[in-house]
């Protein structure tokens, strides 16, 4: 049985925490704060893809990853009885111009190739539903690979399916084994001292919870806005990006900004009220990749790092080749994602 200790139970931890569990290994789990205390406590989770063009390694992988989430995320709510709020419901984005038509319709062709018929990206007619978002040219993009989840749900599913297997997250404790570091903006401001650039850096976003019943149906991306219909009755919106904050927990009058834009698409949300409003430090590597790997200075030591705006959608495929390069030293990781690229 291989031990190995991870530090940081944010969804990068937990699931390759999981993944290594599931796999036999004996791993200790280890976050001063608690599960889900950095990025990964939030409450938009769209699981959302690149445009289907331009294929490179980071979008064939974020396919992967998307393609394995429901079969993921269904054994984490068998084995912890708790449900992460997954649903693969698809997403409708409205389309501004003709441009944007053509392109959207380039893609549509595009997307047959490169998603391997597993999903369709077409253009669908704006209709009178009051989940359809006003779209100038009449036109929507439907895509059928879009998913949400629940993130705070899923990070506290995660954490339950663990415990199951005798996995409880500890304040402290010595390392054992292998020690995977995935400790988020902590994490990318250690690698960066003292060296003359960034290995990263923190981007902060807000995001806001409507008390609104629309579970089941598509999330929307409106105007660079997520709109997602959790399965509870609320609605997540987010989110702003700042490079630059004086607090990075603190929201103010560009979520409210958000939350009017959101209104103003789905009319439906006018009077909806706000439950919640959250603010967090997305973890951004400096190549915008995820970061994942050997660390090259510390032997036995590894890091995933930089999910940044799409560490949900991410996680399952970074679990799996994480636990790959832990348990069985295979290196399954894409060149523009290894550590080693970016010291
Ligand atoms: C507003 C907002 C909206 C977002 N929306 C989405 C979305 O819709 N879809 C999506 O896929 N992604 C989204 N993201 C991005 C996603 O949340 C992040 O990519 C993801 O949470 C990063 O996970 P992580 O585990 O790497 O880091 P974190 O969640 O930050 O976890 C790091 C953990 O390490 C712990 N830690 C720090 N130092 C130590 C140490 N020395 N020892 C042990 N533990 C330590 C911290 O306490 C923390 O719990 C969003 C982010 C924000 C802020």
């Amino acid at each position: 049985m291989v031990d190995i200790t991870v530090r940081g139970a944010g969804i990068f931890g937990l699931s390759i925490a999981w993944e290594c569990v599931r796999r036999g290994a004996a791993v200790t789990l280890i976050d001063p704060s608690g599960p889900g205390a950095g990025s990964s406590g939030g409450l938009v989770g769209a699981l959302a893809p690149h445009v289907p063009e331009n294929w490179n390694a980071k979008k064939a992988f974020q396919l992967d990853s998307l393609l394995m989430a429901e079969t993921f995320w269904r054994g984490v709510a068998e084995i912890s009885g708790r449900s992460p709020g997954y649903l693969r419901s698809g997403r409708l984005q409205p389309i501004p111009n003709a441009a944007a038509l053509a392109r959207a319709h380039q893609r549509a062709d595009t997307a047959k190739t490169l998603w391997q018929g597993r999903a369709v990206w077409e253009i669908v007619p704006q209709d009178k539903t009051d989940w359809s978002p006003q779209s100038p040219t009449g036109w929507l993009i439907h895509d059928s690979l879009s998913a949400l989840l629940h993130p705070r749900q899923a990070v506290g599913a995660l954490a339950t399916a663990l415990a199951r297997h005798g996995v409880t997250v500890e304040q402290e404790a010595p390392d054992r084994g292998k020690v995977l570091w995935a400790t988020g903006i902590t994490g990318l401001a250690a690698l960066s001292a003292g060296r003359s650039r960034a290995m990263g850096t923190g981007v902060k976003g807000q995001a806001a919870l409507l008390r609104h019943d629309a579970g089941g149906a598509p999330q929307l991306f409106v105007d660079g806005v997520h709109i997602i219909p959790h399965q509870d009755g609320t609605v997540a919106i987010g989110s702003t990006s700042e490079n630059n904050y004086a607090a990075p927990d603190t929201t103010d009058g560009q979520l409210d900004d958000v939350i009017t834009k959101a209104r103003a698409a789905v009319p439906v949300l006018a009077q909806a009220p706000v439950i919640d409003r959250w603010a967090g430090i997305r973890p951004r590597a400096r190549s915008r990749a995820p970061m994942l790997g050997k660390w090259p200075e510390r032997p036995g030591h590894f890091i995933a790092n930089g999910g940044f705006k799409i560490g949900f959608g991410m996680a399952p495929k970074i679990a799996l080749v994480m636990a790959d390069l832990l348990l069985e030293d295979l290196n399954n990781i894409p060149d523009s994602f290894d550590v080693a690229a970016s010291f």
